[in-house]
């Protein structure tokens, strides 16, 4: 890359600096650019004056390659790349999201049949809700919706779901756990069930999923 060629979502300023011009998009009060091209600045309006392919942003259908940033209880947020290969550059202009089942209530759904009788074992036997990807991981995904604030993800289908991940005990790498559909850690052997890829640590294959 010769110097002074901007790349595609690169950082160009803040918005308080300067107004956003042609090429550019504004995400959280800083503004990227949205091509390959050359930045011009004119009467405080930053533009980037294309020099590569036409760019377009992530849609709807489209399937992207993330990293997940957070866990709450019922969404986990993905951090999008950029794809950019040699036939296809594609902008995610806003962070994914994958919205989680509800879970049954323990307690309420206890109440209902009368007494706290029994309620603590029955509470211990409930599995921990399976989480389809941990923080960290790397995961393939279909954009689902195309909302306002955000991307909704699918992690349905087979390529969709895990392609790499490192153990949250020691951040070892995780292998696939052969017969359990899981992964394991190469090095202290814990092990997580997750959403996994048909393409886990297939990094060729991945690569050629989104040419
Ligand atoms: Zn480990």
């Amino acid at each position: 890359m010769s110097e002074g060629i901007i790349v595609p979502g690169e950082k160009l300023g803040t918005e308080e600096e300067f107004a956003a011009g042609e090429n550019t998009y504004v995400h959280g009060g800083m503004m990227y650019s949205t091509v390959t091209g050359v930045k011009t600045l004119k009467e405080g309006v930053l533009s980037v004056r294309s020099v590569g392919r036409e760019v377009r942003t992530v849609g709807k259908g489209m399937r992207v390659l993330g990293s997940v940033v957070g866990d709450m209880k019922s969404v986990i947020f993905v951090k999008i790349d950029n794809i950019n290969t040699d036939n296809k550059e594609f902008v995610a202009i806003k962070d994914g999201k994958i919205v989680m089942p509800k879970q049954h209530d323990a307690g309420r759904f206890q109440r209902r049949g009368g007494p706290y009788e029994g309620r603590h074992e029955r509470m211990r036997e409930q599995p921990k809700p399976m989480r389809p990807c941990g923080i960290g991981d790397l995961i393939i995904a279909t954009v689902q919706y195309n909302d306002k604030d955000s991307y909704a993800l699918s992690l349905e289908g087979n390529e969709e779901g895990v392609v790499y991940a490192k153990c949250e005990q020691c951040n070892g790498e995780m292998d696939l756990e052969s017969g359990r559909g899981g992964l394991r850690c190469r090095v202290c052997g814990h092990t997580e069930a997750r959403k996994i890829s048909s393409l886990y640590n297939k990094p060729d294959e991945i690569k050629k999923l989104f040419e």
